[in-house]
């Protein structure tokens, strides 16, 4: 079986990876590997403090994923001698005023409902846990089993990985599908060969619907969702685990690495194919870190960045075959991508493979876009 998957960020790497464990024989066309989102997020693995109401099914593909985690990478690292960076010490979400708490018993009294425990904790509890926290921090939630992965550390294993089971990777754009017969046969790239395919998976994040050649409708709308970061660093203790906060209704996180990189993120912005990094974004960033963490002021600048994030119509990731046969899509992880990269390779893989797709694939397949089914 011969699969050619088009786009190398976390989710086509890991997707390669698992394909070619499998058996088949996998060729990846990316120009720039690693270089889209996936270079940018900072890699909070965290189903429960994102939790948003009619969420659930995400919320079940994000806790499948967060319990597959440790074996993913574990297995990973083994095979390439890469670290990742993960981690399991919790993720602490926390309140800056009285609105914010409100807000974040709401979110407790949802999971709760949904079976999820939460630990809520008073103003002077977070700060036993996070001792820079500002004195006027309400209260918060932990959530003990969220953590966090380094995307940075994560796709060069991923690369190594691919590697070391035999992925072919050609840096060249991919610039159409090539339909035989009214199905996939294979994929243009920019120099004009064409690699021959029985199946081609296009996983070009927020890219996905710029491959010529197909149908229109066949690939669902995928829109770029820009988020701006700031890359700190630390000599001295600062963060014992990733940090949210809601301040004044917005919403910022920090997440600390062991080498003392601290990430903080991310801005939230609809404005298309732009990469540009904003005094206004990264103001709002700081100013709201800084409510709640003093001492942010004193760490070192290292990095600004901005990335986008790969969102269906329905903000959820669209993955399985399409309406033409032998082209499945991988994308639309918005937000979570990191986080559901492990669940997202086991099902894209079981989909090229012909095997058993997990059960949790069912509510995110392309075709709930289609006109039909929506209507
Ligand atoms: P990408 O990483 O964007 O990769 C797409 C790849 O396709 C690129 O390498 C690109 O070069 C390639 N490509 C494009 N066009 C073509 C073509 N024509 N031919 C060949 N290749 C092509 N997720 C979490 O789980 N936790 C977080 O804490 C988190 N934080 C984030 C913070 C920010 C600021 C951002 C922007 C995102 C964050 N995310 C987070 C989301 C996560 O980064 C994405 O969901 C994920 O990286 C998407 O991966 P992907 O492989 O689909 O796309």
């Amino acid at each position: 079986m011969q699969i050619v998957i088009i786009g190398a960020g976390v989710i086509g790497l890991a997707t390669a990876w698992r394909t070619a464990a499998g058996g088949a024989a996998v060729t990846l066309v990316d120009p720039a590997p690693a270089s889209g989102a996936s270079s940018v997020a900072a890699g909070m693995l965290t189903p429960v403090s994102e939790l948003t109401y009619g969420e659930e099914p995400l919320l079940r593909l994000g806790l499948a994923s967060r319990d597959r985690y440790g074996a993913f990478v574990a297995e990973l690292e083994e095979l390439t001698g890469l670290e990742t960076g993960y981690r399991t010490d919790g993720i602490i979400e926390v309140a800056f005023d009285s609105d914010d708490l409100r807000h974040l018993d709401d979110l407790r009294r949802f999971q709760e409902d949904l079976g999820i425990p939460a630990e809520a904790l008073t103003g002077r509890e977070c700060r036993r846990l996070e001792p820079m926290l500002a004195p006027g921090v309400r209260g918060g939630l932990l959530a003990p089993e969220d953590g966090s992965v380094d995307p940075r550390r994560l796709t060069p294993a991923l690369l190594a990985a691919c590697d070391r089971l035999g992925v072919r990777l050609v840096r060249r754009r991919a610039e159409r599908v090539v339909v035989e017969d009214d199905a996939a046969a294979g994929v243009g790239l920019d120099d004009g060969t064409v690699i021959r395919a029985d199946r081609v998976l296009l996983a070009a994040g927020p890219w996905s619907g710029d491959i010529g050649g197909l149908p229109p409708g066949t690939v669902p709308p995928v829109r770029p969702v820009k988020g701006q970061v700031i890359r700190l660093r630390t000599r001295a203790p600062f963060l014992r685990r990733s940090t949210r906060g809601l301040v004044r209704g917005s919403s910022v996180y920090l997440v600390p690495r062991a080498d003392g990189e601290i990430v903080l993120g991310a801005t939230q912005e609809e404005l298309g194919f732009d990469t540009r990094v904003t005094a206004g974004g990264l103001w709002e960033l700081l100013r709201d870190a800084r409510e709640l963490l003093p001492g942010i002021t004193e760490l070192e600048f290292a990095e600004v960045t901005a990335g986008l994030r790969p969102g269906s119509p329905d903000n959820a990731p669209v993955m399985g075959p399409t309406a033409l046969p032998g082209l499945l899509v991988g994308t639309g992880h918005f937000r979570n991508g990191i986080l559901l990269t492990p669940v997202s390779a086991d099902i894209l893989s079981a989909m090229l493979l012909d095997g058993p797709v997990p059960e949790v694939a069912g509510p995110f397949a392309p075709d709930r876009f289609s006109p039909e089914v929506s209507a």
